[in-house]
C-alpha cells in the first residue's frame, strides 16, 4: 500500500466525528491492506510501532523534527519555528513547508507504508552518540519523498501526536465487521435467531478473548488475513507476551460479598504493584499491570523466580511490595513506589528489597490453566513455589461466614494492608475484565464515596476572575465506556489544584487541544476547549448524583450521573485513558451509595447510635 493512500484515510478519520463511521472506514482500510502490511497499518493507525509491551519508543524531540523540515525545505530553522508558533502543530508545519519547498528533491521515490515503517523503526532503535543525527536523517529522507499530506502524518506519528482517537476496541470492532460474513457461515445454527448487531458482538467477543491473552492487534489482524477466522485458533498464550489482567469488582460489605459468592477464598489485599511474571527455563520477563516490561527494575525478583519457581515454564501473578526487614512490617505504597524507577536500580533493590506475594497462575509447562477453576489453580500454584526469602503465597482463608470475612478484613487493615479481595473458588481466570470473580473490600469503603476515581480530561474551561491569568479554571472529566470505546463526561473539576498546577495543566493541555469534540467523547456540556482524551486524573468527590448536564451512564440507565464536589488529587501518569474508571463502575458505586443510604449496614447503624461519624475511623 502506498503511504499516500494511508494518509488519505488518516485525513478522513481525523475529520470523522461518528465512531460508527470511523469503524467502517477503518474496516475498509484494513480490507485493502495486504497480509504482509496489515499489522503495520494497525500499529500506524494507533500512532505506534508495536504493541505497548514491546516498548518501542521513537525518542524524537520537536527540535529534531524542526531540523529535518528545515533541511528538506531549504528554509532556515527560524522560519520553521515561527510557523510552528503560529500553527501549534508540527504536522501542519511540515505539510506547508513541503508544499512550498525551495529546492527540488533529487531522489524522490513514492513512499510505501513499509518504507515509512522501516524508517520509523530505525528512528526508534537508533542509539548512541550519533543517534540524533541519524534520526534527523531518517526523517528527512521520508519528508524528502513526501507529498504535503503525507508529510503531515510522517511528522505527527513519531512525535506521538497522531490523535486519530482509535483505541484497541475500535480496531476490534472493525475486525469483527470484516469477518462477519465468514462468521455467519461458520456459526449458521448458533446465530439463527440473532440480530445482525448481536452476531457482530459475538464475533467481537471471540476476537477480544484472543486479544486478552495476546494483546497484539497487528498480529491478530495479520493472522485473520492469512487464515480467516480459523487463524484465531493459532493465537495462544506465549511466554514473553503479557496476558491482560483480571480486575476486581467492589461491594460495600462482607454480607454482600458472601451473598454474591457464598463460600469463597478471602485474601489479604497487599498495596504494592501487580507483577505478571513469565519464566521459561532461565529466562524471566516481568510485566506491570499496564503490560510494560519492567524486568530490569526488579533484579531480586528475577533471581528469586529462577530459584523459587519449580517449573520449566510458568506465567503467574503477584503483588510486590517493600517490607521493612528489621520489623517484618509492610511499607506503605508511597515507599514501595520508589522502586519503579529507571536509575540506581541495584542500589535501591538493596535498600528497599521487595517481597512478591503470588496469587494466581495462568500457564504451566505448556498448559493453559486459565479455564481451570481458581481452587485448582491455587493448588497448582502452591505446588510450584519453593520456600525462600522473596516469593511467598498470599495469605488466604476460605469461608462462607460474613462475620469471619469481616474479622479477617479488620485483621488485614490492622496489619497495614489495604483490605481484602474475595475470590470465587469456581471462577476461571477472566483476562482483561472486571467481573465478580474477584471482589475487593477496602478500608475506605464506608458508604460514601471515599474511594477515588480515575477520570480522563476531555476538555477545559478558561478561568474567570482571578483565574483568568492561568488560562484554565476547570477541567472537564470523563469516565470510560469500554463497550462503546467512548468517554462520557461526569464532572467539571475546579478545585484541588494549586496555582502552579493550573499553569502546568494548561501547558500540557494546550498541546493536545483539538478544534472539535473528539469522536470518542460523548457529552452534552461544551468546554471552552476540547482536548484529546489522554491524561488521567485521580479525583475525590462527596457522592454521585443524578445530573442533567453530564452524559455519564445516561444511555445505560436513562439519566446522567455526576460527581458532587469533585476535587483533583493528582495526575495519574501510570494510567492510560482506557484504564480510567468505567461507566459500569460508576453505576455500581451510585447504586451502592443509594443502598447504604436507605438500608444502613450493622456498622453504620452502630456508628449512628454511638454518634460517631462514619469517617472517623479512617
Ligand atoms: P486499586 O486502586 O483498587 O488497586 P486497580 O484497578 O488497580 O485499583 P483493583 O481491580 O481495584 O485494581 O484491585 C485489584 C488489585 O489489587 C490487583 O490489580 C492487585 O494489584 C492488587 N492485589 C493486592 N493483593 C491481591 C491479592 N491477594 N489478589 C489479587 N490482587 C491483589
Amino acid at each position: 500500500m502506498e503511504f499516500a493512500e494511508l494518509a488519505e484515510f488518516f485525513e478522513k478519520l481525523e475529520k470523522e466525528s461518528s465512531r460508527l463511521k470511523m469503524m467502517s472506514l477503518l474496516a475498509e482500510l484494513l480490507r485493502k491492506a495486504s497480509t504482509k502490511e496489515v499489522n503495520i497499518v494497525v500499529y500506524l493507525c494507533q500512532g505506534k510501532l508495536a504493541p505497548e509491551y514491546k516498548q518501542l519508543e521513537f525518542g524524537l524531540g520537536e527540535k529534531f523534527v524542526v531540523e529535518a523540515i528545515a533541511r528538506v525545505s531549504g528554509y532556515p530553522k527560524q522560519k520553521v519555528e515561527e510557523k510552528y508558533k503560529k500553527l501549534g502543530d508540527l504536522g501542519l508545519v511540515a505539510q506547508e513547508f513541503v508544499k512550498d519547498k525551495k529546492q527540488l528533491s533529487l531522489f524522490r521515490e513514492k513512499l510505501s507504508v513499509e518504507k515509512v515503517y522501516e524508517n520509523f523503526l530505525k528512528i526508534a532503535k537508533a542509539s548512541g552518540i550519533r543517534s540524533q543525527e541519524l534520526k534527523i536523517k531518517l526523517l528527512a529522507e521520508l519528508l524528502n519523498s513526501a507529498e504535503p499530506l503525507e508529510a503531515r502524518y510522517i511528522v505527527r506519528i513519531p512525535l506521538e501526536e497522531l490523535r486519530l482517537g482509535i483505541g484497541d476496541p475500535t480496531i476490534m470492532d472493525a475486525l469483527a465487521l470484516i469477518y462477519l460474513e465468514e462468521f455467519k457461515k461458520i456459526e449458521k445454527e448458533k446465530i439463527a435467531s440473532m440480530e445482525e448487531h448481536q452476531i457482530r458482538m459475538l464475533l467481537r467477543e471471540r476476537i477480544e478473548a484472543k486479544y486478552n491473552v495476546h494483546p497484539d492487534l497487528g498480529e491478530l489482524a495479520q493472522m485473520l488475513k492469512k487464515k480467516g477466522l480459523e487463524g484465531l485458533k493459532e493465537i495462544k498464550i506465549e511466554i514473553g507476551v503479557p496476558i491482560r489482567p483480571t480486575l476486581a469488582e467492589r461491594l460495600p460489605s462482607a454480607e454482600e460479598i458472601i451473598k454474591k459468592l457464598g463460600k469463597c477464598a478471602v485474601e489479604a489485599k497487599y498495596d504494592g504493584f501487580r507483577l505478571q511474571c513469565h519464566k521459561s527455563k532461565d529466562k524471566v520477563f516481568i510485566f506491570s499491570r499496564r503490560q510494560e516490561n519492567v524486568t530490569h527494575m526488579f533484579p531480586e525478583i528475577v533471581e528469586a523466580i529462577k530459584k523459587q519457581i519449580k517449573a520449566d515454564e510458568a506465567i503467574f501473578e503477584g503483588e510486590a511490595l517493600a517490607v521493612n526487614e528489621a520489623t517484618g512490617e509492610f511499607f506503605p505504597f508511597q515507599i514501595t513506589i520508589q522502586r519503579k524507577r529507571k536509575y540506581e536500580i541495584e542500589k535501591l533493590s538493596k535498600e528497599l528489597p521487595l517481597k512478591l506475594f503470588v496469587f494466581d497462575v495462568m500457564y504451566l509447562n505448556g498448559k493453559n490453566l486459565m479455564e481451570k477453576p481458581f481452587r485448582e489453580r491455587r493448588k497448582i500454584l502452591e505446588g510450584i513455589i519453593k520456600k525462600g526469602k522473596v516469593i511467598e503465597l498470599t495469605e488466604q482463608i476460605i469461608t462462607s461466614d460474613a462475620k469471619k470475612l469481616e474479622d479477617y478484613f479488620n485483621e488485614c487493615v490492622e496489619k497495614g494492608l489495604e483490605g481484602i479481595i474475595a475470590k470465587d473458588l469456581d471462577a476461571k481466570y477472566i483476562a482483561g475484565a472486571r467481573k465478580f470473580a474477584w471482589i475487593k473490600l477496602k478500608r475506605s469503603y464506608k458508604g460514601e464515596l471515599t474511594d477515588t476515581l480515575d477520570l480522563v480530561i476531555v476538555g477545559y474551561f478558561t478561568g474567570r476572575g482571578a483565574r483568568a491569568k492561568f488560562g484554565l479554571g476547570a477541567l472537564l472529566a470523563a469516565c470510560y465506556n469500554p463497550d462503546k470505546d467512548e468517554f462520557e463526561t461526569i464532572a467539571k473539576i475546579g478545585s484541588g489544584m494549586t496555582e502552579e498546577k493550573m499553569v502546568e495543566l494548561e501547558k500540557m493541555l494546550s498541546k493536545i487541544k483539538v478544534d472539535k469534540k473528539p469522536a470518542r467523547v460523548f457529552a452534552k456540556i461544551k468546554p471552552d476547549f476540547w482536548v484529546e482524551p489522554k491524561y488521567v486524573v485521580e479525583v475525590m468527590a462527596d457522592e454521585i448524583t443524578k445530573s442533567p448536564t453530564h452524559s455519564c451512564a445516561s444511555r445505560d440507565i436513562g439519566y446522567g450521573l455526576a460527581l458532587r464536589f469533585p476535587r483533583m488529587v493528582k495526575l495519574r501518569t501510570d494510567r492510560s485513558a482506557e484504564e480510567a474508571t468505567t461507566v459500569h463502575e460508576i453505576i455500581e458505586l451510585f447504586e451502592q451509595q443509594h443502598k447504604i443510604k436507605t438500608e444502613p449496614t450493622e456498622k453504620t447503624k452502630e456508628a449512628a447510635t454511638n454518634g460517631v461519624s462514619k469517617n472517623e475511623d479512617k
